[in-house]
């Protein structure tokens, strides 16, 4: 039955809930590897912006995916690049992480799920709003109390503290905000209490990729409130901060044992594929971590 439909079972999804599992499916199946690879670093390699014609598997329609190719600085064979999890958009002007997101939340077809997303001020919470009924969302602003709510009526939030009752939730997506918590150990234990059981954590950050069990530290903060930096500093954009925001970290696998500790049942890290739905790589997973 699903032959006859172009989307969304057309795609492949692969999860490895360790280090271990990943490498023993790529033992197996290394041209599939290296051909994925390939395939989308050879697209990749050419100087100015340039659009693929797919089917968006959420918009449920044809659509082109656009793609800004960047000069390569790596000795790698290519001299330019996408990136293709964070730009290569759909018309519906989402890119891969953004809809890889939406894909794991719309695979799952419970009705009135309770979605919180840790962020106010971004485009893609906008898109989540109009996409789903139940949707709560907060923004960090240094120095306000949990759930107070500021001049613009956004409710404030500190992933490590929430102000939430426990078990509320259905979905907590968190994209691309861990790596900028010091101790963001306690913002797992936080996401945990606050989603109901079976409930689900769905996560993105700077992800090491590849054989990374160990995350790599780029900066920690001092119990004096100083930051040592281990690395250069790296700072993101933050749709809220103009001035953008430290990262302290980037994950290895490693995350999905955390993950398990603080009392997550299952942590899996799950790859979308497939290059005419928009999905070219199998690079960067989504983080799925169930109650
Ligand atoms: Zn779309």
């Amino acid at each position: 039955m699903a032959l006859n439909n172009p989307d969304p079972f057309a795609l492949a999804r692969l999860s490895f809930s360790s280090l271990d599992e990943y490498n023993a499916y790529w033992a197996r199946y290394p041209d599939f590897l290296r051909e994925a690879w390939l395939s989308h670093e050879s697209l990749g390699d050419r100087e100015s912006r340039f659009e693929q014609r797919g089917w968006c598997d959420l918009c449920a329609k044809a659509c082109g995916f656009s793609a800004t190719p960047e000069p390569r600085h790596d000795d790698s064979r290519f001299s330019f690049g996408v990136n293709w999890w964070q730009n290569y958009f759909c018309d519906c002007s989402l890119n891969t992480l953004e809809r890889s997101v939406l894909r794991v939340l719309s695979d799952d077809d419970k009705g009135d799920k309770v979605i919180y997303h840790v962020g106010y001020h971004s485009k893609f919470r906008k898109r989540l709003s109009e996409r789903f009924e139940n949707v709560v969302a907060t923004q960090y602003e240094d120095g306000r109390r949990p759930g107070e709510v500021d001049e613009s009526g956004v409710q404030c939030e500190d992933l490590t503290q929430l102000s939430f009752g426990s078990d509320r939730f259905d979905f907590t997506i968190c994209m691309e905000v861990l790596e900028h918590i010091p101790f963001y150990d306690k913002a797992l234990r936080e996401m945990h209490r606050t989603l109901k059981s079976g409930g689900r954590a769905v996560l993105s950050f700077p992800w090491l990729g590849g054989k990374s069990y160990e995350h790599l530290v780029r900066a920690e903060l001092l119990p004096d409130g100083q930051i040592r930096h281990l690395l250069p500093p790296e700072y993101h954009g933050d749709p809220a901060k103009k001035e953008g925001i430290l990262s302290f970290r980037a994950f290895g696998w490693k995350i999905l044992d955390e993950l398990r500790q603080v009392g997550f049942s299952s942590a899996e890290a799950v790859y979308i594929f497939g290059p005419f739905h928009g999905y070219m790589q199998l690079i960067n997973p989504v983080i799925v971590a169930t109650k």
